[in-house]
Parts: structure tokens; C-alpha cells; sequence
């Protein structure tokens, strides 16, 4: 409205076109989000691992171990619950709902499209992770920069050679690895690695390649007669919308 009135009044001639001032200041707008996303998610844990170094709470902070074994533990620990947690969001009724927002389209924007739901619910898991392991400050720092690293790699359409990938997936996701939790087939519900793919391994949820292949799989939610488009209310308003996993 206020734009109108400006075009319709201008007191002086605009520098710039429309697009220009506008594509610049949403880039401002997406860039700060960013920063603030990554201020609050990884400075609240990071803040609640030296809240429980002071107070001696988890169970890093009670055992004396060192630093060396403590550091790696506690990266795994956290992961492991990382790993639990979208177990959850894939089996219970309203958390799949939520993570329906994340499933419905694929690349590497992806890695940032999480409802406000699931995202609270990955903090509050994330923080209570943190507590439990009494989990080293650089630990957890280490660990969010490395999430926010290999979860864009992880969502990007980026081939990597087959040699490359088979090496790489026997440690942490590759965009091959993920591609397949993305499938509109069951699938879905395999490769649930946000970082180590050993718990996949481990607990028997690992599947290497789609059946369809990566050229033929279908990517997003199972049923598309009721898929919503990308717009944002319809992603804000999926979750109370009824859709039944594949
Ligand atoms: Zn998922």
C-alpha cells in the first residue's frame, strides 16, 4: 500500500527500478534471518553446553573424561538424538504433519524450509541433547557448523562421482544418501542421517540406492492429490490439512 501510494506520489524521481531495490532488500531481508537463525539455534545450545559446564549438569560433567574422548562422544550423542528425533517426525501423527512442509519439494533450499513447529521441536531436542551429554562448548559448536554444512550438501542436486560417494556415505550424508529419504516412495522412511550415517547402518534403516534410480524416483510427498503448492500459507496451514504418509 505504502509502495502505491510512493509510485502514485513520489516526491523525486526513483534511482533505481522496482526489482533492483527490492530483489537487493529481500537478499538484506533472507540474509539477516539467516544470521539470526544461526545466532539463536546454535548460540542457545552452545549457551546451554556452557550453562552445564558451570553448573555440572550431563554426564561429561560428572565423569571425568578427557577432552580428546569427551570432544568426539559428544558430537556422536548429540547426532544420535538428531537421528531419533526424525525418526519421531516420521512416525507420529501431528510431527509428521510438520515435517510434510520439509518433505514436499527438493534442492538445496531445501536444507532451510522446516516448519516454525518442527523447528522448536528440533531446539528443544537439540538443548535437552546438549544437557544430557553435558556436552563440551566446542563440541557443540563444532557440531552445528558441520549440521549446517553437510545438511545444505546433503539437499543439493549435485552429482558427485559414484566412487566419491561410496567412500564418503561410510562416514556422513551425501547428496545421493539423502536424495533417497526424500522419495515419495516408503523410502522415505530410510536414511534418516542428519551427519553419521552409522546410526542408519546401525539400526537398520539404511538403503544405498532409490529403486527407481536418481533420474526416475519421484521426489516429494506421496500423495499429490492433496499436495499443497509451494506457497507460503500453504506450507504454514500443511500440517492441519489430512495426508497420509506412503
Ligand atoms: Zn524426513
Amino acid at each position: 500500500m505504502a509502495c502505491a501510494i510512493e509510485r502514485t506520489w513520489p516526491r523525486r524521481p526513483f534511482k533505481y527500478g522496482v526489482f533492483t531495490r527490492w530483489s537487493s532488500n529481500g537478499g538484506m531481508l533472507v540474509t539477516n534471518m539467516l544470521m539470526v537463525r544461526t545466532v539463536f539455534a546454535s548460540g542457545g545450545t552452545v549457551g546451554m553446553a556452557y550453562y552445564c559446564a558451570e553448573n555440572e549438569i550431563g554426564l561429561l560433567n560428572l565423569v571425568d573424561v578427557p577432552q580428546v574422548v569427551a570432544f568426539p562422544l559428544a558430537m556422536l550423542g548429540i547426532d544420535f538424538v538428531m537421528w531419533f528425533q526424525h525418526r519421531l517426525l516420521h512416525q507420529f501423527g501431528f510431527l509428521w504433519r510438520a515435517h510434510q512442509v520439509h518433505h514436499s519439494d527438493l534442492d538445496l533450499t531445501t536444507a532451510l524450509r522446516f516448519h516454525p513447529f518442527e523447528a522448536f521441536f528440533t531446539v528443544l531436542m537439540r538443548l535437552g541433547a546438549v544437557a544430557i551429554f553435558g556436552t563440551p562448548i566446542l563440541a557443540v559448536a563444532a557440531y552445528e557448523i558441520l549440521l549446517e554444512a553437510l545438511d545444505t550438501l546433503g539437499h543439493a542436486a549435485v552429482r558427485i562421482p559414484t566412487r566419491v560417494d561410496a567412500v564418503l556415505r561410510w562416514v556422513h550424508v551425501t547428496p545421493d544418501y539423502h536424495r533417497v529419504h526424500h522419495s515419495a516412495a516408503p523410502e522415505m522412511n530410510r536414511n534418516y542421517a542428519l551427519i553419521f550415517t552409522l546410526w542408519d547402518r546401525l539400526f537398520g534403516t539404511y538403503q544405498a540406492q532409490p529403486e527407481k534410480g536418481h533420474l526416475k524416483m519421484k521426489l516429494g510427498l506421496p500423495d499429490r492429490r492433496e499436495a499443497p503448492t509451494l506457497h507460503y500459507f500453504s506450507l504454514l496451514l500443511l500440517p492441519f490439512r489430512s495426508m497420509r504418509q506412503g
